[in-house]
């Protein structure tokens, strides 16, 4: 399987970002700022690969150790 950019259509080892369905390389996702974009969590664009280190807390879900943590 041969993953492809939707902008440059140059075929690539993994898409750092998706729009909708559609993969983009790293490169155009960033000359495109996709990836500031995609961290922001606009619209359909989403980060091909989730970084669970930047991952926010789930606003439905209170977090247990916040409060223990700050006490
Ligand atoms: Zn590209």
């Amino acid at each position: 399987m041969t993953l492809r950019c939707a902008f440059c259509n140059r075929p690539m080892l993994a898409a750092a970002v998706f729009v909708g369905a559609m993969p983009i390389g790293p490169t155009c996702a960033r000359k495109a700022g996709l990836l500031e974009l995609a961290r922001k969590k606009s619209g359909v664009l989403r980060m091909a690969r989730p970084c669970t280190s930047q991952r926010s807390p789930d606003p439905q879900t209170m977090d247990l150790f916040a409060e223990v943590e700050r006490v």
